[in-house]
């Protein structure tokens, strides 16, 4: 029994699942570990499937190799010794029989199943002798006392049956897909009458949402798809409205109660930028120029994020706004994720800042302490206007006299608190985050919610296509010797080498081993070099400055070059292992290239056999240089959860909605949410409603800690 002195109130969301009658310590320790700590977050422990009749086929009717789900009854079952033990299952549905066969964990399944039960397994069928499942995924559907279903139940009124995500810790003590089943039902047939809607029931009513009640019942104990359907649509738009929410919230209060600096002034060095460049800006480079400024000067803090694709030219608009911020009295700090990306920027400002007479420094890790001291001297009495920097800028020791606005480079690269650590140092700096990882509009609402949003959308004029292909191994010797062609025409090569492993010691064998018979190979008489993250400073900075200068002709690197390094009379990149690299990996590879007027190139090469998946990213790239698709394929491929690490941008999950097919649902709970934050009177009175609510709680503390920094 629930132990009920320990709850005050209903629902119980804030209460400790162990306090349940079936849960105890035990098992709680397992759920916390797929955040389940609460009575809430129990009930929110929602299916990941469901099975009906509909969807079940008979064993008469399996076809090899395709994958399906049967119900059946354990005939036979046991341990069969032999060259390599299994443990053997026998099923049998009435119109066949199937055998099932797994190769671990036999005593397991020994003590688990017994001839009478009633399962539905799920997976590829094979053959062996006869149809065979190896491995199936399973539940128990049997009946005994407990069950909330009976087999009668089940295969005669075509309930619909809610499968749980489970791990093996989680099955090892009862908690498979059935023990979820029966908990919860045991949990909603006790409770569930007595839980209160999250949201205030008058506009749940308005926008024809089921209460939250009723929708908790029918996600997990549907009686029919309609009502099933019902409930995911009410507790994705919850979802997703808690989020905008509190996007909304925040910038709504940073509006209203943040002060934030007043860059008025455009002046004389800002006009001797713009004509010293040796370019024109891009129309949409002016566009975004003008969004930053008028944000600039607003009483208020900027949070705007820079979205361009790579080569879209990014760095030119943090150098210009970095330059008003110092016109106007203030500060600037410039955060990149790699020491040569930082170099490459401080090398390529100081050229441009070094006559207006603007003093920028560089601070990275590696620099001597002598150094290091100077640097942070004059940063603290106001003498550096500009400092470009890795993490080392946020570090302790690093303090500002006057620091106005601070920019991050290719931002999905930090984690939060990074971030949130570099905006600590001023006060109410303004804040601008690049990025050219282009994301679909609905899923940027959600991780980028409360930043606004400028977008570079054109690539500066002459700009060629690069030329993209892919090939295996055996062509390797064709590639390069195209790759000579191109450098004996005066341009210059990348070669690149996979992350092998987790591990940059192994991520480097495989680049020295390649640069070695490359070396004394087909390109003896080239000047080449090898870079990789291990390399001194000092190393780096001399090949980086060799290969911008033209000295070197061809840069054998691991992944350090990934991002934003800038050499426009490079033109060709071969990308080695091309199969082991995630597609914005591969676009951001590409990116270093096609930068000049030059027609370029991007030849992959692949290690044979590769899997559907790699294949797919290969294609891809040989299909289109658009950033934008690029990416909403990988998102195709890895799911919004793994393509943004919610963990890194301090998101909350999302455990039903899904930004990208519910991209409808979003909008309408976006609207609504920064409707009702827009409103006084309409957020207090959410607030409040909210506030006391127990489900909410451990939503709002997760949100709390997302912060853009
Ligand atoms: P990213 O957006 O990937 O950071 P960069 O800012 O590094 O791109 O710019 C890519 C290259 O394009 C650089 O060599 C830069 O000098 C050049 N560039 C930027 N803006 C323009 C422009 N308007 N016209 C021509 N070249 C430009
Ligand atoms: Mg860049």
């Amino acid at each position: 029994m629930l132990k009920e002195h320990k709850i005050n109130s209903f629902p119980p969301g804030g209460t400790s699942v162990q306090y349940l009658k079936g849960i105890g310590e035990k098992r709680a320790r397992e759920l916390v570990k797929v955040g389940v700590e609460t009575i809430g977050d129990l009930m929110q422990y929602y299916p990941r499937r469901y099975l009906d009749r509909s969807n079940i086929t008979p064993i008469k009717d399996l076809k090899i190799d395709e994958t399906a789900t049967v119900v059946a009854t354990i005939q036979t079952c046991g341990i069969q010794k032999g060259k390599r033990a299994r443990f053997v299952m026998i099923v049998t549905d009435g119109s066949g029989s199937l055998n099932c066969v797994w190769f671990n964990m036999l005593q397991f399944w020994q003590k688990k199943f017994k001839p009478g039960q009633l399962l539905a397994l799920s997976g590829k069928t094979g053959y062996f002798g006869g149809k065979q499942m190896v491995h199936p995924d399973f539940d128990m559907l049997s009946d005994d006392e407990e069950s909330p279903y009976s087999r009668d139940e089940f295969l005669h009124t075509g309930k619909i049956i809610p499968i749980y995500p489970s791990t093996e810790a989680l099955s090892h003590v009862g908690l498979d897909s059935r023990g979820f089943r029966r908990v919860i039902h045991w949990l909603l047939r006790q409770y569930g009458d007595k839980i209160t809607d999250t949201l205030p029931p008058d506009f749940v009513s308005q926008l024809n949402l089921l209460p939250f009640q009723l929708a908790i019942k029918n996600i997990h104990f549907p009686e029919s798809f309609h009502q099933l359907k019902q409930a995911q649509t009410r507790l994705k738009f919850e979802e997703l409205f808690m989020l905008e929410f509190m996007l909304a919230f925040r910038k709504h209060t940073i509006l209203q109660t943040q002060k934030g600096i007043v860059f008025s002034k455009v002046g004389e060095q800002t006009k001797q930028l713009s004509e010293k460049l040796p370019f024109d800006l891009t129309a949409s480079q002016k566009k975004v120029l003008y969004e930053i400024h008028a944000d600039m000067k607003k009483p208020h803090p900027m949070y705007r994020l820079l979205q361009g694709d790579v080569g879209s030219g990014k760095t030119i608009i943090a150098l210009i706004a970095m330059i008003i911020a110092v016109e106007n009295g203030y500060q600037a700090a410039l955060m990149a994720p790699t020491e040569i990306l930082a170099e490459q920027h401080f090398l390529t400002f100081r050229c441009y800042l070094e006559a207006l007479g603007i003093d920028i420094r560089l601070l990275i890790g590696a620099q001597r302490k002598a150094e290091r001291e100077e640097i942070l001297t004059a940063l603290q009495n106001g003498t550096c206007n500009i400092i470009i920097g890795t993490h080392a800028v946020i570090q302790q020791a690093v303090s500002f006299q006057k620091l106005g606005l601070v920019v991050i480079d290719e931002q999905h690269r930090f984690g939060v608190s990074q971030r949130a650590l570099l905006t600590e140092k001023g006060l109410n700096p303004d804040v601008l985050v690049m990025t050219a990882t282009p994301i679909p509009r609905t899923l940027s609402l959600t991780v980028y919610g409360d930043l606004d949003v400028s977008i570079i959308d054109e690539l500066p004029s002459g700009r060629k296509p690069i030329i993209t292909s892919w090939r295996y191994e055996n062509k390797r010797e064709d590639i390069y010797k195209f790759v000579k062609s191109q450098v004996a025409a005066g341009r210059q090569a990348y070669v690149v080498f996979p992350l092998i492993e987790e591990s940059e010691k192994l991520d480097l064998k495989s680049a020295t081993e390649g640069y070695e018979k490359l070396r004394s190979g087909i390109f003896a008489d080239k000047q080449m070099a090898l870079l990789h993250g291990r390399m001194k400073s000092e190393e780096k900075d001399a090949i980086m400055t060799a290969f911008k200068s033209g000295d070197l002709q061809i840069l054998v690197s691991t992944t350090v070059i990934e991002v934003g390094v800038d050499v426009p009379n490079a033109t060709v990149m071969v990308i080695e292992n091309a199969e082991r690299f995630g597609l914005t990996q591969l676009h951001q590879l590409r990116g270093r290239v096609g930068r000049g007027g030059e027609q370029s190139y991007c030849i992959m090469i692949a290690k044979y056999p590769i899997t559907e998946d790699a294949m797919t990213r290969l294609k891809t790239m040989t299909e289109t240089t658009d950033g934008f698709k690029i990416a909403e394929v990988d998102l195709q491929l890895r799911g919004p959860g793994e393509f943004f690490g919610s963990r890194q941008h301090g998101m909350p999950e999302l455990k039903i909605a899904n930004p990208l097919t519910d991209s409808k649902l979003l909008l309408k709970a976006r609207d609504e949410a920064f409707r009702i934050a827009g409103d006084l009177k309409l957020k207090d009175e959410m607030l409040h409603y909210l506030n006391q609510n127990t489900f909410y709680q451990s939503y709002k503390n997760k949100i709390e800690m997302m912060r853009i920094g």
